[in-house]
């Protein structure tokens, strides 16, 4: 059966790139009627704390990407990682190595010094003392022309000569195991059959494939999965913008955020894709080799497809507002992000603005001659005339007769803005709304008089 994992350190939030992670293991697993897993990998002991694994764990519930078991803490398997290690170290296949990080450091001068790989080739895997001591390495036959190759799932046949990785590091003690030592004795442990990881981890691999050969156990299939760049295509990192899942929760519909990150690596026939319709597309190696940037403006976009498609109720319960279903549907068909909502606040209260808002036309937009002529008195006329037409208008009528009556006393005047401006800002407080008219039926024939009233006030003070 197939069975994957993600194995997150919980040494900080949970980074969105950890989120598509998370995805593309989960569309594989539900693909492949398999299993999705979480390991917390928490044995870098000074780095890793609580709050940062209950951040993962918030996220994928939040994501709806829950695994099919309770996590799993890596530091839980140490005991098995012990016996591991101490069968490597008897069998020879590990040693202690007793140099000093002085001498490593002399070592890899001279590497650098002749054009080498830094590595480091320790005699003590020889002439093994037998004191405990001193980190634990993986004795690798530099002299041998050993290709380690193996066929990544998305970017087909990779190869590292084995003479260029040294004797490596896989445990500080026994009891101490290094993150290529714990990964390979956890996913043997979970019988992880796929191991779909950020490509940050490429150069891991043939380590872990000389980890899991020395331990004799079988070898899992690997992929390598494309990094999430910023604008300017270096890896997404916080001076980019939010990099942690749950800062997207604010503002953005969970679906919405799924959708962006799976169509951000992986060419989905729809723009706007469910879930099980990205399963039933999903193919491991489809996934784009190269890393794709983070664009929030099209995130934005998805959002507000997302947000359309919302209930009226669903987006009353997630937002805390209570407004007419029809406010709803002004709302959201305008959204991109969830705090905007605030933007709309003039159908829950009163607006507050300044009065020279309310004078045609606005300063911004006006040219020289027309800031002559736009005065406050012109306001005051034209929402005078426009409170009477309300006041006469039977709101069970139509929209388009209202609509209608503004447009003729427009033409009579000759000039719509001086109409619409004015009585668009009475009624939001905001250079930018909905049709005014369409907001006036929101609010219903007293409020909209009130609010003219309370315009009119204004720009007579
Ligand atoms: N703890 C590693 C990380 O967070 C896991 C890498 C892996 O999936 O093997 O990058």
């Amino acid at each position: 059966m197939t069975r994957v994992r993600i194995a997150p350190s919980p040494t900080g939030a949970f980074h969105v790139g950890n989120a598509q992670s998370a995805l593309f293991n989960w569309l594989f697993a539900r693909k492949n009627g398999g299993k999705f897993y979480v390991r917390i990998e928490d044995t870098d002991k000074e780095r890793s704390n609580k709050e940062s694994e209950e951040n993962i764990i918030k996220a994928l519930e939040w994501l709806d990407l829950k695994p099919d078991a309770e996590f799993i803490r890596q530091s839980d398997n140490l005991p098995k990682h012990r016996k591991l290690l101490q069968d490597l170290l008897d069998s020879g296949k590990a040693f202690y190595c007793y140099h000093t990080p002085q001498e490593l450091e002399a070592e890899q001068k001279d590497q650098e010094l002749k054009k080498e790989a830094p590595r480091h080739i320790c005699v003590h895997k020889k002439n093994q003392k037998k004191e405990v001591g001193g980190i634990i390495r993986l004795a690798v036959d530099s002299e041998s022309d050993r290709v380690i190759l193996f066929d990544d799932q998305i970017r087909g046949k990779i190869e590292f000569k084995a003479s260029l990785l040294g004797d490596f590091s896989i445990a500080r003690a026994v009891d101490d195991p290094l993150y290529n030592f714990a990964v390979v004795a956890d996913d043997s442990d979970m019988e992880i059959t796929h191991v779909i990881r950020g490509e940050d981890h490429i150069s891991n691999t043939p380590k872990q494939i000389l980890i899991y050969e020395a331990l004799g156990l079988p070898i899992p299939l690997f992929a390598h999965l494309p990094l999430l760049l910023g604008s300017d295509r270096s890896k997404l990192s916080k001076r980019h913008g939010g990099t942690a899942t749950l800062e997207y929760q604010q503002d953005y519909l969970p679906e919405a955020l799924i959708n962006f990150l799976g169509s951000l690596s992986y060419g989905f026939s729809k723009e706007i894709i469910s879930k099980e319709d990205m399963i039933e597309e999903f193919d491991l190696a489809k996934v784009h080799k190269s890393g794709a940037a983070f664009d929030v403006k099209k995130l934005n976009w998805i959002n507000s497809q997302y947000i359309k498609q919302l209930p009226a109720a669903e987006f009353k319960n997630l937002t805390g507002l209570s407004v007419s279903d029809e406010a709803v549907l002004l709302i959201t068909e305008r959204l991109e992000k969830l705090s905007d909502v605030q933007n709309f606040d003039y159908f829950w209260k009163e607006p507050i603005y300044e009065k020279g808002l309310l004078k045609w036309p606005p300063f911004a937009k006006a040219s020289e001659g027309e800031k002559k002529v736009a005065t406050l008195e012109k306001s005051i006329e034209t929402l005078t005339e426009v409170g009477k037409i309300i006041e006469k208008f039977d709101f069970k009528d139509n929209k388009d007769m209202l609509r209608k009556l503004l447009d003729d006393f427009s033409s009579k005047i000759g000039n719509r803005g001086l109409v619409y401006w004015p009585l668009r800002v009475a009624l939001s407080g905001k250079e930018k709304s909905p049709d005014p008219v369409d907001i006036a039926f929101v609010l219903g024939k007293e409020k909209v008089k009130v609010r003219i009233d309370n315009a009119i006030k204004k720009l007579e003070n």
